[in-house]
Order: C-alpha cells, then sequence, then structure tokens
C-alpha cells in the first residue's frame, strides 16, 4: 500500500514537472522569424538560497600535522564537515554564510586519546566521553578493560556532545590473581583463541599486557605473545603492547608489534631497540608517561567539577622527588625516539578526562616540541586508531576542533584555555 502511495506521488510530480517542457517544446515550433532575443525581466535582488555553511575567520590555525600554523586563517563548516581550510581571505563561502570571528584566538584540532580506561556500563560510558569532550577530546579508546557485556555497540552511535569511543575489547595477559579478570592465557592455543574471541567482537585493537608486575606474575613469553600478535594478524587487527622492559621491547618488535602502549620503563634503550624501531618503521609509539612528580597548574580545573575533587586534586599537586627518576627514563626514551623519526601518537592511561593537558606538557617536558606533540596528540593519534576523519584540521574531515585563547606554540600549557569545543562542527556545552 505504501509503495502504491509512493508511486502515484512520484508519477503526480513527474507529470508536473513535464508539462512546462511540453509547452517550451510546442512553441518551437517551424521558423518563422528569429524572435528578438529575450530582455532578462528586471528582476529584483535575487534572494540567496539559504546556507548552512559557518566561516571561522581570524584565528591561528594548528593543523595537527607537519605543516607550519596558518597565523590569520580562516575555515568553513558545513554539515559537521570542514569544506574548506586556509588563510583568511582565500577561503570562498557564500556571501549569506554565518561568520565567527576568531580574532586573537588559536585553533588546533580536537585531541584523540589513544589510551584510556573508561568504566563500561553504558551510561557511565557516556558520561566518561561527554566529560572527555568538554576538555576537548575528540576520541578514546579503552586499551583492554572491556570485558564482556561491555557496550562496544556505543562504537557506532554519534552521542551528542560526546567523544567517540573505541575498545580494544578484553586483553590478554598471563593468570594474574588479585588483578582485573581478563583473558589469562598459558599456551600458544589459549592466545590464539583469545584473539578470534577478541576478533568476533570486532575490536579496534587487540591488547596485550607483557609485565610481571614487580616480579608478582609470570609474564607472557615471546612465544605466547608472538601467538597472539600473528593470530591479530591473520584476523587483520594490529596489537598494542603494555611492556615495561627494554628486553620486553625488542622481543615484542621482532614478533611484529604494532603500538607500544607505554614507552620502555626498565632503562634507557640502546642502540640496538633504536635500530629495531628503524627496521619497523610503522611501529607507533604511545608514550603514556609516568607522572612527571613535579607541581602544576591545575587552576584551570576549578569549577570543571565538584568542589571537593578540585580540592583533592590540588592536595596531590605537589613536588614528589620521588617520581622523577621513573620519569627521566622514560623522557629520555621519549626524546631519543622522538629524535630518531618514530611515530609518537598519545594516550593517558587510566580515566581522566583532561589528562591529555597534563600529558602534553609532560611530553614537552621530557624535550619535544610543543608543535610534535600536538601532532602526537591529535593527526598520529587519529592515524593509529584508523580515524580517518579526525586529527586534522582539513577539508572533508569531521569539524571537531579547539578555539583557545592562547598559543600552545609558545607554551604547551595554553591547551588548557580553552575557550569552546566544537564536535562534528556543534558547540559543545562546557
Ligand atoms: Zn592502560
Amino acid at each position: 500500500m505504501y509503495l502504491t502511495d509512493a508511486l502515484a506521488r512520484l508519477r503526480s510530480i513527474l507529470t508536473i514537472g513535464l508539462i512546462p517542457v511540453a509547452l517550451a517544446l510546442s512553441a518551437c515550433g517551424p521558423a518563422e522569424e528569429p524572435a528578438p532575443p529575450a530582455q532578462p525581466p528586471a528582476a529584483p535582488p535575487a534572494a540567496a538560497a539559504p546556507t548552512s555553511v559557518v566561516l571561522y575567520e581570524g584565528a591561528r590555525l594548528i593543523l595537527g600535522n607537519d605543516s607550519a600554523a596558518i597565523e590569520n586563517g580562516a575555515f568553513a563548516v558545513d554539515d559537521g564537515q570542514f569544506i574548506a581550510v586556509g588563510a583568511a581571505g582565500a577561503v570562498s563561502v557564500p556571501d549569506n554564510a554565518a561568520r565567527v570571528d576568531l580574532n586573537g584566538m588559536t585553533v588546533m584540532p580536537a585531541i584523540v586519546d589513544a589510551h584510556v580506561h573508561m568504566r563500561t556500563t553504558r551510561d557511565e560510558l557516556i558520561e566518561d566521553l561527554t566529560a572527555r569532550a568538554r576538555y576537548g577530546i575528540s576520541a578514546a579508546i579503552s586499551m583492554g578493560s572491556d570485558t564482556e557485556g561491555t557496550p562496544l555497540e556505543l562504537r557506532d552511535e554519534v552521542i551528542p556532545g560526546a567523544a567517540r569511543f573505541l575498545s580494544a575489547g578484553t586483553g590478554i595477559t598471563r593468570p594474574e590473581p588479585g588483578r582485573r579478570v581478563v583473558h589469562w592465557i598459558d599456551t600458544p592455543e589459549q592466545a590464539r583463541e583469545a584473539v578470534r574471541t577478541e576478533a568476533a567482537r570486532n575490536v579496534d585493537l587487540v591488547k596485550v599486557w607483557v609485565d610481571d608486575r614487580d616480579g608478582q606474575f609470570d609474564k607472557l613469553t615471546p612465544e605466547l605473545y608472538g601467538a597472539v600478535i600473528d593470530e591479530a594478524h591473520r584476523n587483520n587487527i594490529r596489537v598494542a603492547a603494555h611492556l615495561f622492559t627494554l628486553e620486553d621491547g625488542k622481543g615484542l618488535l621482532n614478533a611484529g608489534v604494532d603500538v607500544f602502549a607505554h614507552g620502555v620503563r626498565d632503562q634507557d634503550i640502546d642502540d640496538e631497540f633504536v635500530e629495531l624501531v628503524a627496521a619497523n618503521p610503522n611501529v607507533v609509539l604511545i608514550p603514556n608517561l609516568p607522572e612527571r612528580g613535579v607541581a602544576t597548574d591545575l587552576s584551570w580545573l576549578e569549577g570543571s567539577m565538584p568542589a571537593a575533587q578540585y580540592a583533592a586534586l590540588q592536595e596531590g599537586n605537589v613536588e614528589q622527588a620521588e617520581l622523577h627518576e621513573a620519569f627521566g627514563i622514560q623522557a629520555r626514551n621519549l626524546a631519543r625516539l622522538s629524535e630518531a623519526g618514530m611515530t609518537v601518537a598519545h594516550g593517558t592511561d587510566g580515566n581522566t578526562p583532561w589528562g591529555p593537558h597534563i600529558e602534553m606538557e609532560d611530553m614537552v617536558a621530557a624535550g619535544m616540541s610543543p608543535a610534535d606533540v600536538i601532532v602526537s596528540a591529535t593527526g598520529n593519534s587519529a592515524a593509529v586508531l584508523g580515524l580517518d576523519d579526525l586529527g586534522t584540521l582539513e577539508a572533508g574531515k569531521s569539524a571537531d576542533f579547539i578555539v583557545l585563547e592562547a598559543n600552545p606554540l609558545e607554551n604547551i600549557a595554553n591547551t588548557r584555555r580553552i575557550a569552546s569545543v566544537y564536535l562534528r562542527g556543534e558547540e559543545v556545552n562546557r
């Protein structure tokens, strides 16, 4: 019945559409004499067609890739996407496009957090994703803590005002009684079975933990993580590894790991490791630095959380000399690998929605430039997660961006001076 109705409607539309054509044809009879050229009627100025295009102009644009910032930039957004990005004056839009003056501001792509552990019920997960959006994070991946029952289908939903969700499903380790129960494996067969279970859930990455937790447990052997990596690759899924020691770092590189979810933590890396990295140029490092052990400016968080939570944060925001050594090892390792050209992405671990702003400061403290750190937290992190439409200010990408009151290329802590956040072209209610 609906089909019949639809056909009838279609037929009537076609008929109406054809009438003027038929009249026009019948007017073209055999030529008598050439008609004088028709004078265009003195029409009133044409009302421009309505447009949903918005032009943002005047800001410094940090693009999220290796290109230099555009000092006086403009970009146009339509239907949730960037449709043009360039110098002010060089981006053409319909005359009646809405205009937003961003003079004096800096715009950078929204951040992608490539290593977190969010909560796992639907409502809590949406809260965690919404909290992230307020701090300018457009996507985050839970790295191995999404056990059975976690609503992985949220990955396919667009949640207004929330970051996108990705998941490495349930990660794989040796039995670790007392710790989070994930896939506990002891044989290569179990390793492959665990990977196949995760592949059936269509996870975005497979996560392995290679760590004896200070001698408490047996850790995955090269044979076991080798089986995980091989089986994951057979299923076209990449593997992200938690690791601690330089030796395991080398073993994982030799076994074909794709992503380091942490850096080497037990000692400074050596030439052999750097050479192995060079021989495996597609491997990405998420440095995930430990706490630096210095007080930092958290005043920007005031008002964005309950007062008691803010007070507790400030209480812990003090010099902690005992953390300096561990930070120093990982900072030197990051600086050396970044210098050597390894692709560096960005992750924070745990469930701290604003964590990326602290991590970016730590990465600069480790020796990376603010420009490189911003690329790692935006373009590189989107790329490592396969988010082709995030991470850079570029025509065709999702209009996910942060408007800042100050320039983070001069001081990375300026990423905290957020004036507004936009996801999919819509301003996030902060
Ligand atoms: Zn983690």
